[in-house]
């Protein structure tokens, strides 16, 4: 064993006869190790070896193949063999890891396990069925629960607060992210708390869809004109890889992907379609089932770690040519990858937000220029990044500014909540205007859908007397109240606890709660349209294993008149019978201080309303807002993209922020918050020496929200340009700096939370 990187000495070892090995460990380092002649054939870049490390033996990955090394041939010990029932990464794969860990600033060996879904890495996942745990009480069961027995069985308790907010997870997850033993989680399982599913024999996750085949549709002219263009990419005669396809909601860019990944299979190539966590409904990935059937894979979140197993091995020995999956299906092992579609390119879900902090989206555009791969980002809202490059020539710009058929783009109204509130003397949710838009479509049997990006009753508890607001003393910020469950819950930590009758401070019962949740917006639905069906869709209703696509079953059966909900209803989906779209409260995305506040709002709204409208009937949405002239908003009412970039990029240049920028934050974090503003202050001083005039510093400042879990939370952000060795020195003092006991530090490259 030899340490590699050492620049002044290189002994020729023999031609093909050292292998640059990452241990499974979390060191940034390769290993070098002599190769055998017997094995010299397997041993490639990629392999999984077996190697003696120290007094022990650890499985590894071969980076590379070189004849050189810092350490003589006798110094260096021989790898002991291949792992055969481990799969091997493909070169490129590895390059593309390699190009991570230095962009996001982490260990190679981090970058590199990203590339293989846990369940093949760890090598002991064989083809067989795997468990997944799922609550089996109602949440207002297992919520009881947990008030009964948080004290005496906290890590009970763990496990079922987990599973409130995660459903279909497996047991190393649940165990790790509870912080649980196996004891308690069988325990569980006998007292009914929580419920083991077995995943069938097959875990084909379609074993039980039946799918009309589809032929693909006579183009509009303007999706045949994004095909010519996409033909020539894929015929590789242009100088660009990557196109942003912009298209409004319901112009048919989903057409334009079947259609160019049909391309990309005729000519023997394969295709990964990437759409967000979110909208990988059965309802996106049967479209693309329905045109290439057995040759699609779907990798999401919900498939056990046996599916997820099976899944990867299929496309690793060539059994399907299209991945279609959220964010680690880009990794998929594919050798000739020939396109990578994106959808909505803009979604935040994109990116990780543990190490590596990788988007998706950009190292999509990577993995492109590395295998000569054509990407097509698209999306009714471009984010700024990704239109800034269409708009520099670095991208092909194509757009699709017509729905299909000629529907009609939604009419948006915005209603002033100003002016509603001095005419009927109050503050209300619902204005008078909203309310006559649905009797009306309740009248004639349409659909409505109601937005608010709140989950809960209200977002404070509030004494009148004395003022006390609750809030989560393990974060900095307040409580939201939960009514039907009659619990005050934080939405960062996961706290739970009783909604107290009196306030805690002074004793008062004048308890009053302040703002709105999608909770209150339903309970007051169901005052004021009492006739009408309806529910409620975010992730406290959503718990069930089933839930989600149950609702929008019962949805778009025609059963549920009224569908209330968060962001989770925002996206992709597409109901022809809904034509009325209400926004209760705009400004809430407004408010969040982060200079990117604008543009999700924007993108919020013209996403939300592209779910009206999307049959023959034209469909409406109304804004309800305090601030009627914000620019995200009127440029979302006139359907103005380019506008809204416009103007939203004069202020980017002014500030240097991204995309006119680049921008890495450093987060530093521990419990105590005086040595983390100490170290944080160090921390800048020990990197300062690689910023220069074209990069601004922000901070070390405590991050908007304060304390999370218990930790201080600091920041600092770097932006500007030319930022290569401040990115490697950052890197490196994250890797291997020292830093005191119980402070953490993350570098997040690109941060699109700087909350
Ligand atoms: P987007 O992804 O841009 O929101 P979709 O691809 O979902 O739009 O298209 C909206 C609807 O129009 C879908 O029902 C789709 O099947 C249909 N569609 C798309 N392209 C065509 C076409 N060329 N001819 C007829 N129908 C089409
Ligand atoms: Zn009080
Ligand atoms: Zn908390």
């Amino acid at each position: 064993m030899a340490k590699y990187g050492k620049k002044n000495q290189r002994y020729f070892i023999g031609k093909g006869k050292v292998a640059k090995v990452i241990v499974n460990l979390s060191l940034d380092k390769g290993f070098d190790y002599l190769i055998p002649d017997t094995i010299a054939s397997r041993v490639r870049p990629g392999a999984q070896v077996r190697v003696p490390f120290g007094h022990s033996e650890r499985s590894g990955y071969v980076l590379a193949i070189d004849d050189y090394s810092a350490y003589t041939g006798t110094q260096l010990k021989a790898v002991i063999g291949l792992r055969d029932d481990a799969p091997q990464v493909n070169e490129s794969l590895l390059k593309l890891a390699d190009w991570m860990s230095m962009y996001y600033c982490c260990s190679k060996e981090q970058a590199v396990r990203t590339l293989l879904p846990g369940a093949v890495r760890s090598g002991k996942q064989k083809k067989k069925k795997v468990g997944s745990y799922f609550l089996g009480v109602t949440p207002e069961e297992a919520q009881k629960y947990i008030f009964k027995h948080e004290k005496r069985s906290p890590a009970k308790c763990a496990i079922v607060k987990i599973l409130l907010q995660r459903h279909g997870i497996s047991k190393d997850h649940l165990l790790g992210a509870a912080g649980a033993g196996d004891g308690p989680l069988r325990a569980l399982v006998k007292s009914g708390e929580v419920e083991r599913q077995e995943v069938v024999v097959a875990r084909d996750p379609f074993a039980n869809a039946e799918l009309l085949r589809t032929t693909p549709a006579d183009p509009t002219p303007e999706q045949k004109e994004s095909l010519k263009v996409l033909s020539s990419m894929l015929a590789r005669e242009t100088k660009q890889h990557t196109m942003l396809l912009h298209g409004v909601t319901g112009s048919g860019k989903t057409e334009v992907y079947l259609q160019a990944i049909a391309e990309a299979l005729e000519r023997g190539e394969e295709a990964i379609v990437l759409v967000p966590e979110i909208s990988l409904t059965p309802q996106t990935t049967e479209r693309f089932r329905a045109r290439f059937g057995e040759m699609v894979s779907v990798l999401h979140s919900r498939l056990s770690d046996g599916e997820r197993f099976d899944e990867w091995m299929k496309i690793h020995e060539e059994k399907v040519r299209i991945v279609v999956g959220a964010r680690s299906a880009l990794f998929a092992p594919f050798r000739k990858l020939g396109l990578i579609v994106v959808d909505e390119e803009h979604e935040n879900s994109y990116k990780q937000d543990e190490a590596p902090r990788y988007n998706a989206r950009d190292v999509a555009v990577v993995r492109g220029a590395l295998e000569n791969a054509i990407v097509v980002l698209g999306t009714a809202t471009p984010s700024l990044e990704s239109y800034h490059n269409a708009v520099s020539g670095k991208y092909i710009l194509s757009e699709l500014t017509k729905r299909v058929d000629d529907y009609l783009m939604p009419k948006i109204r915005v209603v002033d909540m100003r002016d509603e509130a001095i005419e009927t003397g109050q503050p209300s949710i619902y204005s008078r205007e909203l309310i006559d838009d649905i009797r009306d479509r309740l009248r004639k049997g349409e659909q409505t859908i109601i937005f608010l990006n709140r989950r809960g009753f209200a977002s404070q508890m509030m004494c009148r007397e004395c003022g006390y607001v609750a809030g989560c003393t393990e974060c900095s910020i307040s409580y939201t109240y939960h009514r039907g469950r009659e619990c005050l819950t934080c939405h960062l930590c996961g706290a739970i606890l009783p909604a107290p009758k009196k306030c805690p401070d002074c004793q008062s019962a004048e308890i009053r709660y302040g703002g709105l949740g999608t909770e209150k917006v339903e309970a007051i639905a169901c005052k004021l349209f009492s006739s009408a069906n309806i529910a409620r869709m975010d992730s406290d209703t959503m718990t069930r294993k089933d839930s989600y696509e149950k609702t929008l079953g019962a949805f778009r059966s025609g059963k549920i008149d009224i569908l209330i909900g968060t962001q989770m209803i925002a996206k992709g989906l597409h109901f022809p019978n809904v034509t009325l779209v209400g926004v209760i409260y705009a400004d809430l995305s407004l408010r969040i201080p982060d200079f990117r506040a604008q543009e999700r709002t924007f993108q919020l709204l013209t996403q939300v309303a592209g779910r009206a409208g999307r049959g023959e009937v034209e469909g409406e949405v109304v804004i309800q807002t305090y601030s009627p002239f914000n620019p995200a908003i009127q440029y979302a009412l006139e359907h103005d993209y380019k506008g809204f970039y416009e103007e939203e990029m004069e202020l980017r240049e002014v500030l240097a922020y991204p995309p006119a920028g680049h921008m890495i934050a450093v987060n530093i974090k521990g419990k105590d918050e005086e040595a983390v503003a100490e170290f944080a202050a160090e921390y800048l001083e020990k990197v300062k020496t690689a910023v220069h005039d074209d990069i601004t510093v922000s901070g070390p400042n405590p991050s908007p929200i304060a304390k999370i879990k218990g930790n201080y939370r600091y920041a600092i952000l770097f932006r500007g340009t030319g930022m290569k060795e401040l990115r490697a020195t950052l890197r490196n003092e994250a890797l291997h700096g020292k830093r005191p006991n119980g402070i953490w530090v993350s570098v997040d490259a690109d941060p699109l939370n700087l909350m």
